[in-house]
C-alpha cells in the first residue's frame, strides 16, 4: 500500500464504476451469473461463489489495509476461522493457540480435535521458549489473538513469528486481529502469515453486518484459500460486501474515537468503589473490569441506560457482555477461572456515544448494583 491508510480506506474502492457514469462510490453488483463472450472466454467473472465484482472490490481493500496480497471475505468470523483450518490442516496435524481467545474459537478447536483429529495445545502467550517447546513435527499452525479476549494480555507477535520461523519456516503464524484492526496492529508486517477478522466487529463497526475476512501475503497460500472457499462456499454476499466497503471508509476515524472514549473510561473506572480491577490494552475500545463480590452483576446489567447488555463488540453502540456466561460459556469452569474469567468479570465494548454519558451510565449502574446485605 503506497498511500497512507486513511486515504486507502476512504478512496481505495472508489472510481471502479465500469459504466462510465463518474459515480464517486463503487456500485453494488448483485449478479450471480456472468455472460461469457464465447467458448473458453471469461470477463474474469463466471459465477459469484468464485468471485463477484462487489466482493472482489472489498477483498482488494481488505488485502491493501492488512498489507497482504490476497483477501477472502466470508459469511462470518467463524467462517473465516473455518476457512483457515479447512485449508491448512488435515487429520493428524497439530496446532498451538494462545490460551485466552474468543470463546467460539475454542468451541471450534475442540470440534476440530474431536471430529477431524486435528490436535491442539495451548500456550499462555508469555514466554516464547515455552511455545517453541510445544512444537511437534506435525505442527502446522500457531493461532494468536492479541490483545487476548477478554483479559487483554499482549502477545509479542513479532517475537513469536521470528522465533518460530527461524526453526520451522513451514509453520503458519495466524493472528485474529479483530480487536485492534489494521489501524493499531499489522500482523503481516510483524511476520505473521495469515490474518483473520470477525468483520462483524470493528471493520463493520455498526452492529449490523455479520462477516469475516482472511488475508495472506503469499500467492501459494492465496491459491489454497481460494480453492477451499470455492469448494465450501462460505462467501460474503454482495450486499454485505458493499456495506462493509462503506463501513471501512470510516475505520480510522472510528478507531481513534473508540480509543479516546475507552481511555477516558479506563482512567476513571478504577476510582469507583465497586470496581476491583480494570484491564485495558492502551489502544482500541475494549475494556474488561471486575465488579466487586459485594455487587450484583445482574443488578448492574439491569441498571444500564446507555450501554446495552448484548453480545458483540466493535460497534458504534456500547455493548457489555459477561464472558463467564456468554462468550466463554463453553470453556470448562476450571479453565475459565484460571484465566481470570470469573462471574464478576464484565467486558465493555466502548462505543462512540458521548464519553460523559457513558461514564455517568457506568457510575449509576455500579452504584445500583450494591447488594443491600453485606
Ligand atoms: C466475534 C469474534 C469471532 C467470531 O466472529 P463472528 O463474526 O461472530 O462469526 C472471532 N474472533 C473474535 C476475536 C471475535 O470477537
Amino acid at each position: 500500500m503506497s498511500r497512507k491508510i486513511a486515504t486507502q480506506l476512504t478512496q481505495g474502492t472508489n472510481g471502479t464504476d465500469d459504466g462510465n457514469t463518474g459515480s464517486v462510490v463503487a456500485p453494488l453488483n448483485f449478479s450471480t451469473a456472468f455472460r461469457h463472450p464465447g467458448l473458453g472466454e471469461s470477463t474474469g467473472f463466471d459465477y459469484s461463489r468464485l468471485a463477484g465484482p462487489t466482493r472482489q472490490l472489498l477483498e482488494g481493500q481488505l488485502a491493501a489495509i492488512e498489507y497482504g496480497t490476497h483477501a477472502f471475505a466470508t459469511s462470518s468470523g467463524m467462517a473465516a476461522i473455518d476457512l483457515v483450518f479447512s485449508a491448512f490442516t488435515r487429520s493428524g496435524d497439530h496446532f498451538i493457540c494462545s490460551d485466552d481467545l474468543y470463546g467460539g474459537s475454542f468451541r471450534y478447536f475442540d470440534e476440530r480435535q474431536d471430529k477431524y483429529n486435528v490436535q491442539y495445545d495451548k500456550w499462555n502467550g508469555i514466554n516464547v521458549d515455552d511455545l517453541l517447546l510445544k512444537i511437534k513435527k506435525s505442527t502446522k499452525l500457531i493461532w494468536l489473538e492479541s490483545p487476548s479476549n477478554p483479559t487483554m494480555k499482549i502477545i509479542d507477535i513479532e517475537g513469536v513469528a521470528k522465533a518460530v520461523h527461524a526453526i520451522r519456516p513451514d509453520i503458519l503464524i495466524a493472528v485474529d486481529n479483530t480487536f485492534l484492526t489494521p489501524i493499531y496492529q499489522n500482523p503481516i508486517k510483524l511476520g505473521a502469515d495469515v490474518v483473520v477478522h470477525s468483520a462483524t466487529k470493528y471493520l463493520g463497526g455498526h452492529n449490523d453486518i455479520l462477516a469475516g475476512a482472511v488475508i495472506v501475503n503469499d500467492d501459494k497460500l492465496g491459491a489454497i484459500l481460494q480453492e477451499e472457499l470455492t469448494t465450501t462456499g462460505q462467501t460474503l454476499d454482495s450486499f454485505d460486501s458493499w456495506l462493509l466497503i462503506r463501513s471501512l471508509k470510516t475505520l480510522h476515524v472510528r478507531m481513534a474515537a473508540h480509543t479516546a472514549n475507552a481511555r477516558y473510561l479506563a482512567e476513571r473506572l478504577p476510582t469507583l468503589t465497586g470496581v476491583d480491577k480494570v484491564l485495558y490494552a492502551g489502544v482500541g475500545g475494549m475494556i474488561s473490569f471486575y465488579l466487586n463480590d459485594k455487587y450484583s452483576v445482574d443488578k448492574f446489567l439491569r441498571a444500564l441506560r446507555v450501554c446495552s447488555f448484548a453480545e458483540s463488540l466493535g460497534g458504534v453502540e456500547s455493548l457489555i457482555t459477561v464472558p463467564y456466561i456468554q462468550t466463554h460459556h463453553d470453556m470448562p469452569v476450571g479453565d475459565r477461572l484460571a484465566l481470570g474469567i470469573t462471574p464478576q468479570l464484565i467486558r465493555l465494548s466502548v462505543g462512540l456515544e458521548d464519553k460523559d454519558d457513558l461514564w455517568d451510565d457506568l457510575q449509576q449502574a455500579v452504584a445500583a448494583a450494591k447488594e443491600d446485605k453485606e
